[in-house]
C-alpha cells in the first residue's frame, strides 16, 4: 500500500531509549518519515522538533537492516 504521498505503509516503531511509539515510512534511503504522537514526543528526552529523537533514527536503521522497515521506491 502506498499512501497519496508515495511513502510506504506506516510501521509502528518503538524508540530503543525512551519507548516512546512512532510511526515510520521510508521513501528512499535517505528520507525517512516519521509520525510522532503527543504522547511519544513527551515522553523522549532527547526530542526536537528539527531532528526528532536521535536514538530513534537508529532505531530505524535497524528496522531496515532486519527487513521490518521497507523503501518504497
Ligand atoms: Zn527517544
Amino acid at each position: 500500500m502506498i499512501g497519496p504521498d508515495g511513502l510506504g505503509p506506516l510501521i509502528a516503531l518503538t524508540c530503543v531509549n525512551c519507548g516512546g511509539k512512532v510511526e515510520v515510512a521510508k521513501s528512499s534511503a535517505a528520507q525517512t518519515s516519521i509520525q510522532w504522537s503527543t504522547e511519544a514526543m513527551r515522553r523522549c528526552p532527547a526530542f526536537t522538533v528539527r531532528d526528532g529523537c536521535p536514538h530513534l533514527r537508529r532505531t530505524v536503521e535497524s528496522a531496515v537492516l532486519e527487513g521490518a522497515l521497507v523503501i518504497s521506491e
